[in-house]
Order: structure tokens, then sequence, then C-alpha cells
């Protein structure tokens, strides 16, 4: 007799793609190609409860197109549960082009990708990505005003990392208000594990509430900055999960919350901006609370990089980026006593609220 779960593989493998966005709960995918340009592309609209599908574009070199597909519709769900919760008016969505950026990127390959955008009509916006940045970016808008992310010049919000760094640094605080009783983060030892656009703003915001700072990048040059200019520690990766931290700052790459470093680490909080920080989120998840170690989740905490984006569709004034920036502080507190009510991990409170709000926002809309 076939198991429930040879059941599900057999349905999986005979409805590939249908069967998937069932699992996903997704709304459309958009299968691109153009053999001209050797554009092959999939648009992911995960959901448009709240407003049009935003997310940015991942420029790849697959394995197959299984992977691009998986891919495609885990970022745009994610991209659905990160606006959701940073309570702005957009939708998940999510692209990704399936190639070798540095052999087969082209102008007339992002164009033939921009006039795929454009034919939905405003329901997926794009922005940058892995393997995309804002010079690509302004090449698919020839063809599509449905682009984010774009430079200061062309009427965009520029660079979204000091949003997300005060992003983080609220959400941070908050936390902090949960463990110690008061949100000051003045002598409070925080390890910031990369020092790049997100990093080094944050690195600013913590020193000056006199912070004491470990600091570690692959890039030495980084380091170098932020020991000469904010008075940090370098520390070295072989030795930063040994140290006796208050917080953990994951601010590089992620999935560095594993099995090795919560063996090792020995701190109150985690919160920082990379996105995925929990290599298995329901794994990870359960050990942090297990370990009474508050984990802030990462796409609450980085939302100032969507929130800027949102702002930026309604005429950038980066003043309105940071205020709406600032609710994270709220937002984070929120599901942290969300998480003690209904004893479970922060992540699934985040989710929770995330969809709660679509669930209300879709009932409202439908009266008109
Ligand atoms: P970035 O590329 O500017 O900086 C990343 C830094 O990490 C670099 O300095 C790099 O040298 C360093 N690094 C790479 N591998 C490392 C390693 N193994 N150990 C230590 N350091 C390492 O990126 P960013 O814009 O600062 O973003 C940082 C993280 O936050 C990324 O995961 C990104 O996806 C996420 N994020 C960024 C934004 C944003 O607004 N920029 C928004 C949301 C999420």
């Amino acid at each position: 007799m076939m198991e429930v779960k040879d059941v599900a593989s057999t349905a999986l493998a005979q409805n590939p793609v249908i069967g998937r966005m069932l699992e996903y709960n997704h709304e459309q995918l958009v299968f691109c190609n153009d053999n001209e340009t050797g554009l092959k592309a999939i648009i992911g609209v995960h959901n448009t409860i709240l407003g049009p599908s935003l997310g940015g574009t991942r420029f790849w070199n697959y394995n197959n197109e299984t992977e691009a597909l998986i891919d495609v519709l885990r970022l745009s769900r994610g991209m659905t549960y990160k606006s959701s919760v940073a309570g702005i008016n957009l939708g998940g969505g999510k692209a990704v082009i399936i190639g070798d950026p540095k052999k087969i990127k082209s102008e007339a390959l992002l164009r033939r990708f921009g006039k795929f955008i454009n034919t939905l009509g405003g329901k997926y916006i794009t922005a940058e990505d892995v393997g995309v940045n804002t010079r690509d970016m302004e090449t698919i808008h020839n063809e599509t005003s449905y682009v984010a992310g774009l430079p200061v010049s062309m009427g965009g919000g520029g660079d979204p990392s000091p949003v997300t760094a005060y992003g983080v640094y609220v959400s941070m605080k908050a936390s902090a208000k949960e463990v110690y009783g008061n949100d000051s983060l003045a002598g409070k030892k925080v390890l910031v594990q990369g020092l790049g656009n997100v990093g080094m703003h944050l690195v600013e915001y913590l020193a000056k509430e006199k912070a004491v700072l470990y600091v570690y990048d692959i890039s030495e040059e980084r380091v170098k900055i932020a020991v000469g200019l904010h008075s940090a520690t370098s520390v070295t990766p072989d030795k930063m999960f040994d140290l006796d931290i208050d917080i953990y700052a994951p601010c590089a790459l992620g999935a560095t919350v594993n099995d090795d470093a919560l063996s090792k680490l020995k701190c109150a909080i985690i919160c920082g901006a990379a996105n995925n920080q929990l290599a298995d989120e329901k794994v990870h998840g359960e050990v942090v609370t297990k370990k009474g170690i508050l984990y802030a989740p990462d796409f609450v905490v980085n939302a100032g990089g969507i929130i800027n984006v949102y702002y930026e569709l309604e005429g950038y004034v980066r003043e309105r980026a940071m205020a709406h920036a600032e609710k994270i502080y709220d937002t984070t507190w929120n599901i942290i006593q969300t998480a003690k009510t209904e004893k479970i991990p922060t992540y699934m409170a985040a989710n929770r609220i995330a969809e709660k709000r679509i669930e209300a926002i879709g009932k409202i809309k439908v009266r008109f």
C-alpha cells in the first residue's frame, strides 16, 4: 500500500508546476522565453491582496528548472509576508532569470525581460536582487515603468541601506527592551557580522549609543573602517561565536544561525539584516527559543529595504521612508508579545501577524 508521503510525491511528480503553486498558495506564474536573446525567466506573483506584487529579480545559474521554480515560489511568498508585516500596501512577487549573468546578460535580454514584465500591467514590479544591479534596472526601465530601486537621478529612492540599517537598529532596541527591561544599547556587547552597506550604517548607530562593538567581515578594508571610525574590536571567524556577547547581528549571509553556531553562541538576542538567517526555519526557530535566545525575525527586522522601495512608488521622500522604518520597533515588540502569549517561536508569530493582515484586508476589498 502506498504511504501518504508517496502519494504526495507522486502527485507532485505528475503536477510539478501547478502542484507546487497549490503547495505555496500562489496566484500566478509567468514563464518567459526568448530564443533570440537567450532569456529564460519565471515571474512569480504570490499574492496581490494588499497591492501589486513587488520583489527583486534574481539572475542565477540554476542547475535545472525545478531549482529555479522552487526559488521563485519560495522567494515571492517570502515577499508577501515581509510586506504584510511591514504594514505596506504591496503584495509578494519575485522573478528569476535562469543562466550565468556573466555569460548571458545583455541589454537586449534585459529589455526583453522588461517587455514581459510590462505585459503584466503593474501586477508585478521588479527591483534589484542577486546578479542584477541598478544599471540593469535602468535598462529594464526602457521597456516598462514597473521597476523600483532606481537611482535618485531617475526619481528613485537610491541606496536603501541607511533605511534598512535604521530598521535593524530600532528592532534591536525593541528586543533589548524585552530582554533587559529598557531599550538602551549602551554597554551592550554586539557582534556585527558583515560590514557592507547595511552593517556599516548599523555600526554607526550602535557606536553613537555606546554599544561595545565586535566586528567581522571577509573584507579587511571594511573591518579597518569600523575599527578606526567606531572603536570596534576586530574578531576572527573561528573565534567569534565563542565570545560572550549580548547581541548577535548577522548582516552578511543567510543561514548563519545553524547547528554549529548555536552549539557555541552565547547571546541573549539575534537581530540583524541578513535574509534567511535560520538555516532551517522550523528546526532553528525552535532551538533558539529553547536556548532562551530572543530571535527577531529577519524579514521583520530588515523590512527597511522594501519600505524604502514602497515610498519610491509614491514619489520618494526619504523622511517618510525613515518614519515608516521606525515602526519596526513596535512591530518587533508586538511579535515578541504575540510569541510569548501564544507560546510559539517569534518567526511563527510574525507569520501569523502577516497572514491576519492579509485576511482582514482581503475581506474589506471585496465590498464595493
Ligand atoms: P553588502 O553586499 O553591501 O555587504 C555584505 C558584506 O558582507 C560585505 O562587506 C561582504 O564583504 C561581507 N561578507 C560576505 N561574506 C561574508 C562572510 N562569510 N563573513 C563576514 N562577512 C561577509 O550587502 P548589504 O546591502 O549590506 O546587505 C547585507 C545583508 O542584508 C544581505 O544578506 C542582504 O540580503 C540583507 N538585506 C539588505 C538590504 C539593503 O537594504 N541593502 C535590505 C534587506 C536585506
